[in-house]
């Protein structure tokens, strides 16, 4: 049995804040607001396994009241949702996912993000795809002032 998921997430930036995308600490002058560390593609990857398996979402889980996880790390969050993910039999058979932001450029940084995307999934790194846009100097994101991810996850429970 085959189940799909989609997830999407979107954090302000400001200056002072870290910007972490896929775990990977990105040189930017402005990071993420946000309880956790704030990574935006880890949310949607987690959001988008979570919805494969109709498990709600990752403000279930980790709550932003809950102080336990103030500035943790995202990619352990989504280690928790796989462990929940394996212990119900699933694994992961693909990942894509796009992030949008004005700059820094993303490429650079692309296959390391998939890396740790992928060594959280169990999965190998070609099942894992980050793809990078950005704003065109419109919207939000365009003016610099958000980061946004979007993520498609299929799970195949064996
Ligand atoms: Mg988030």
């Amino acid at each position: 049995m085959f189940r799909v998921g989609i997830g999407h997430d979107t954090h302000r930036l400001s200056e002072g804040r870290p910007l972490v995308l896929g775990g990977v600490r990105l040189e930017s002058d402005r990071g993420a607001e946000g309880h956790s560390d704030a990574d935006a593609l880890a949310h949607a990857v987690t959001d988008a396994v979570l919805g494969a398996m109709c498990e709600g979402d990752i403000g279930v889980y980790f709550p932003d009241s809950d102080p336990r996880w103030r500035g943790a790390d995202s990619l352990q969050l989504l280690a928790r949702v796989m462990w929940l993910a394996k212990e119900r039999g699933y694994r992961v058979v693909n990942v894509d996912s796009t992030v949008l932001l004005e700059r820094p450029k993303l490429r650079p940084y692309v296959d390391e993000m998939r890396a740790r995307l992928a060594e959280v999934l169990g999965v190998e790194v070609e099942r894992v795809s980050v793809k990078a846009k950005s704003g065109e100097g419109l919207d939000a994101v365009g003016e610099w002032r958000a980061v946004t991810a979007h993520a498609v996850v299929l799970l195949e429970k064996q």
